[in-house]
């Protein structure tokens, strides 16, 4: 599996890069934003992206914006505070999730096999048969497109799999327990706030923001009745 490491710490990079070579990964370390950018833009494409978000030319946070414009493929993003957390999540970067230094290899290694396991498995839709056009909202698995009242919304890939686990079946509650297994992974040791902060904005971003419910206690589901619908994936 190849992997992009940007960082610009040698300390950090070399013993990083080499023990992430003896886990089996290929890995093309670059050490500053604009060698991020030109490896993704003319190299061959990795599979996974980890990003330091302080590096010597560009901001971190652009960065990761900019490459999410030019890749789909998981961004980790690797961070040396904690507090800069909650901007990670909270600014909708697109990230697919993070580790804060200092961290252990064993720790990033199965971060990395998580991410790029769920973007290689997303599931296969029977096809566009199984779309209802009277539905207000429509979830489509396959090309991982969502549609509200006719109008196409672009969400990040964690907004997208937690709206898709909820449209498998709506005015179904599911636990807060249960969306951080599914749509984080079962080793999820972050903040539980990250879940609230992805249903906001995408709330938000639905433009109704009663969509989506909040069971206070328990979880969220999509409002019943709304005619929510999904394509079947299996
Ligand atoms: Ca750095």
């Amino acid at each position: 599996m190849r992997v992009l490491l940007v960082e610009d710490d040698d300390t950090i990079a070399s013993p990083l890069q080499r023990g992430l070579a003896r886990e089996g990964f290929s890995v093309d370390r670059q050490a500053t934003g604009n060698g991020a950018l030109e490896s993704v833009r003319v190299g061959a494409a990795p599979e996974v992206i980890l990003l330091d978000l302080g590096l010597p030319d560009i901001d971190g946070f652009e960065l990761c914006r900019e490459l999410r414009q030019l890749t789909d493929v998981p961004v980790i993003v690797v961070t040396a505070r904690g507090d800069e957390v909650d901007r990670v999540v909270g600014l909708e970067l697109g990230a697919d999730d993070y580790v804060v230094k200092p961290f252990g290899l064993r720790e990033l290694v199965a971060r990395i096999r998580a991410v790029s396991r769920r973007s290689s498995n997303a599931p296969i839709s029977n096809g566009s048969e199984d779309l209802d056009h009277d539905a207000r909202l429509v979830v489509d698995r396959r090309t991982r497109e969502v549609v509200v009242d006719g109008r196409d919304v672009a969400l990040t890939p964690k907004e997208f799999d937690l709206l898709a686990l909820l449209a498998e079946d709506p005015g179904a509650v599911c636990s807060r327990q249960r969306i951080l297994d599914e749509v984080w992974d079962p080793h999820w040791y972050g903040p539980t706030k990250t879940l609230d902060v992805h249903v906001s904005s995408l709330r938000r971003k639905l433009g109704d923001p009663a969509l989506v419910e909040t069971i206070r206690g328990v979880g969220y589901r999509l409002q019943e009745g709304s005619a929510a619908r999904h394509v079947v994936s299996r």
